[in-house]
């Protein structure tokens, strides 16, 4: 299957103008500001794009793919995204993970939806364990995981500063840590823990303890719903001067003045002149995203949409940010530090997952491995239940 795409503006992420792109077997071939010369006969599309503009795929390094929740009883359960939820919002990458329930829902049932999500045409690994200690684990260790099955990359979301965690300590953590860098370093998989960040007044003292005390590399370590209160924020935002890689999260929107939206993080980020790279976007997609009282008591529930993702790069793109500094924190940084080697990049020879935007900064076509998923704002690829 190959496609022409002619005459686009493309930002892979940096903008190069416009380009025509030749696409075949699921990977980028041949990028030219000529016309690309083939035989026409073996061109399944041949599009022309003028006024267009292409952007990699979204990689979304946080999204609960078996479905999260179940922190206001059973019923709460979440259920497994289906594939147009992440390809909607220009999703072509999903790292899977678990959170508060890692006891009814495990490392393997996460295992199976990577497999089921790149049967439907996604790229899809995830994390081993969830928000407790000991870990969920598939085999018997954090490292035969990573070593010995093939989509685990890493270890998340382990639960730090929340009453929801383990209440780990120091030690605990640390070997955890040691042993997904090993795994990293044996595997060139991205070989870091992703901490879910609490409430609590702890914040990142565990973190910085780890860069303080162990010769656990900085890159190790990424906390992720740094924008959950502005204490931790701005914790977060001072750590990426010691290397560390932090996330926030594309939560709904709500009026609490105590959060930052994603979109809010990523103004005051690049307005603190904080290193470009070290900032990323997820979705929590299929999380619930439940609010507590100071007595752990529920007030409400809400759960995390891949959508808020693409809400979140036209809201920033609307305000007149670069196209190439808002879709990095989507794309090419998080490749960057998951070491997806084929991703987060348009060029020649990565995998061809890429976006169409259209002059209102909305998607109007995403394409995953070489197929179009969403077409002209409609979904012509369906995961196997949505129909
Ligand atoms: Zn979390």
């Amino acid at each position: 299957m190959l496609h022409r795409l002619n005459n686009i503006n493309l930002y892979a992420p940096e903008n190069h103008g416009i380009c025509n792109i030749l696409i075949a077997a699921g990977k980028i071939i041949a990028i030219s500001k000529e016309p690309i010369a083939i035989d026409l006969n073996l061109l399944a599309s041949d599009e022309d794009f003028t006024g267009k503009k292409v952007v990699p795929g979204i990689i979304d390094a946080h999204a609960h793919i078996t479905g999260g929740g179940g922190e206001a009883g059973f019923k709460t359960k979440v259920p497994a995204l289906n594939l147009s939820q992440y390809t909607k919002a220009g999703v072509t990458t999903v790292i899977g993970l678990l959170g508060t329930d890692d006891t009814t829902r495990n490392t393997s049932s996460v295992i199976a939806q990577v497999y089921a999500l790149r049967e439907e045409g996604l790229s899809a690994w995830c994390y081993t364990g969830g928000y407790h200690i000991p870990l969920s684990t598939l085999t018997d260790s954090v490292r035969k995981d990573m070593v010995h099955i093939e989509p685990i990359i890493g270890v998340g979301e382990l639960a730090i500063s929340d009453h929801r965690s383990s209440q780990p300590t120091f030690d605990e953590i640390a070997r955890i840590a040691g042993d997904v860098h090993v795994a990293g370093i044996m595997t060139g998989k991205a070989g870091i823990v992703h901490f879910h960040l609490g409430d609590g007044s702890r914040k990142l003292d565990l973190i910085e303890k780890l860069l303080d005390e162990t010769e656990i590399p900085a890159r190790v370590l990424n906390p992720t719903h740094c924008n959950r209160n502005i204490p931790l924020f701005e914790q977060a935002c001072e750590l990426t001067k010691r290397g560390i890689t932090i996330d926030v999260t594309a939560f709904p929107p709500t009026d609490s003045v105590e959060e930052y939206s994603a979109a809010e993080s990523f103004r005051r980020y690049m307005k603190g002149k904080f290193d470009k790279e070290k900032f990323t976007i997820s979705s929590d997609g299929g999380g619930c995203l439940p609010h507590f009282d100071e007595q752990g008591e529920l007030l409400y529930l809400d759960y995390g949409r891949c959508t808020l993702l693409s809400d979140t790069l036209k809201e920033l793109l609307d305000e007149g940010y670069k196209l190439e500094e808002v879709i990095a924190v989507f794309t090419s940084n998080v490749a960057k530090l998951l070491r997806l080697n084929n991703k987060g990049k348009l060029e020649v020879g990565k995998d061809a997952d890429l976006i169409i935007l259209d002059d209102d900064n909305k998607i109007e076509s995403v394409m995953a491995l070489g197929q179009w998923h969403q077409k002209n704002y409609k979904t012509i690829r369906f995961g196997g239940f949505e129909v």
